[in-house]
């Protein structure tokens, strides 16, 4: 039986993991064994199974003998244990969520519903390491997945409303956070039905000002306010978010020798878990947006089309309704003023599910038939 080491399973990216493992039953087959960095012998998680202890994710001689070892850790453990690992000719199968391997020549970025072949590939030539993409990338390419594996695309520009999620746990309980204190200096004045706006916004922006006010995550409110800059800077001027856009696109396409132009402005907004983002599709050609539609939609079986119609978007493609879901709604789908090649749309994903986890719980599963 296959020996198989999880690490990172109880943080956010790897707690999703879990969940989406027991909705669908995947913890059979294979013996798992727990790891932790942080409490060696504790408790792992209920998976319905006997398991054995949390062993030490550092000790080598217990990572050695598994045949595949999932991580949800984060960068620094990676970059940390995985190159002691291959140095000392551990040839199991790395599966990550962190970046740090994703432009390694020797790794695949996973998202099978969108380039399976490339996976195949991967595995039939005899690649070890599976890592999850960028959750703005993958969300975007689970979206308009019909119209890159079709070549329609001439070039993409993704402007982007990027949740708190993606900057990690701390970020999320920060805005929710700054939400909090902007309720409470301002709750007297909107439960008087005399006050006016002009006089809540004051309030708020004083709020937003304070020292107190809790930015220790963001460097700046992100409540009421949005950041455009997300990741460190690029000698492109762009940001290193901005920058992922056409490198991972075109490395999970396996379009890299001619690659797809991807560029963008890459923008935090007060969402909690789901990435929104509008895109400008120079087309290859012009093409009747009845057909286009047909094309996204049969995309892959995650894909779900919205009406371009006010009660249909508001209803269907809002991070609220999103969160927590595995369908990518495209909708505000049209032919732009630019000419009948431009294509405009939006999208929602949620970005610790098929942003983070669900490649991640794929590919493992991917890997497991592939050596059966
Ligand atoms: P995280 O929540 O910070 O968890 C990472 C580790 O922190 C856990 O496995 C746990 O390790 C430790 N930890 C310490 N205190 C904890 C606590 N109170 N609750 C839970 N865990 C705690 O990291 P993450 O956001 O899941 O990200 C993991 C990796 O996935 C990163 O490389 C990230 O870049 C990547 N990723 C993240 C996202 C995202 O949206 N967040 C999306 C795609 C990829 P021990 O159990 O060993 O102590």
């Amino acid at each position: 039986m296959f020996k198989i080491g999880f690490v990172g399973w109880r943080g956010m990216v790897g707690s999703v993991l879990m969940e989406r493992m027991l909705d669908e039953n995947d913890f059979q087959g294979f013996e798992p064994i727990f790891f932790t960095t942080s409490n060696v012998g504790g408790k792992g998680p209920d998976i319905g199974l006997d398991i054995p202890s949390l062993q030490d994710a550092y000790d080598l001689k217990l990572l050695e003998p598994l045949d595949i070892i999932v991580t949800c850790q984060g960068s620094d453990y990676t970059k940390e244990v995985y190159p002691q690992l291959r140095r000392n000719k551990w040839r199991g199968y790395w599966i990550d969520s962190a970046s740090t391997l994703r432009l390694e020549k020797n790794s695949v970025i996973v998202l099978d519903p969108v380039n399976k072949p490339v996976i195949d590939g991967g595995l039939v030539s005899g690649i070890k390491t599976y890592v999850g993409g960028n959750c703005t990338v993958t969300l975007m390419l689970m979206g308009l997945s019909g119209l890159f594996a079709g070549h329609h695309v001439e070039w993409l520009n993704s402007m982007t409303y990027q949740s708190a999620s993606g900057g990690g746990a701390k970020h999320m309980k920060e805005l929710v956070s700054q939400m909090a204190a902007i309720g409470r200096v301002s709750q007297e004045l909107i439960s008087d039905p005399a006050s006016t706006a002009i006089e809540v916004d004051a309030l708020v922006t004083e709020e937003l000002r304070n020292s107190s006010h809790p930015v220790e995550q963001f460097g700046v409110p992100l409540a009421a306010s949005l950041i455009p800059w997300i990741d460190r800077a690029m000698e492109s001027g762009q940001t290193r978010e901005e920058w992922k856009g056409q490198v991972e696109t075109n490395k999970i396409m396996g379009t890299e020798e001619k690659p797809v132009p991807v560029d963008g402005v890459c923008v935090r907004v007060g969402a909690m878990r789901c990435h929104s983002q509008a895109f400008t599709i120079k087309l290859n050609k012009d093409m009747p947006l009845d057909e286009i539609t047909d094309i996204i939609g049969e995309g892959n079986p995650w894909v779900k089309l919205v009406p371009n119609d006010k009660e249909s978007t508001l209803k269907q493609l809002t991070p609220a309704a999103v969160n927590g879901h595995l369908t990518v709604p495209v909708g505000r789908l049209r032919k732009m003023l630019q000419g009948p090649e431009y294509l405009t749309a939006f999208s929602c994903g949620d970005q610790l599910l098929w942003g983070a986890a669900e490649p991640i719980r794929r590919i493992l599963r991917i890997i497991l038939e592939h050596l059966s």
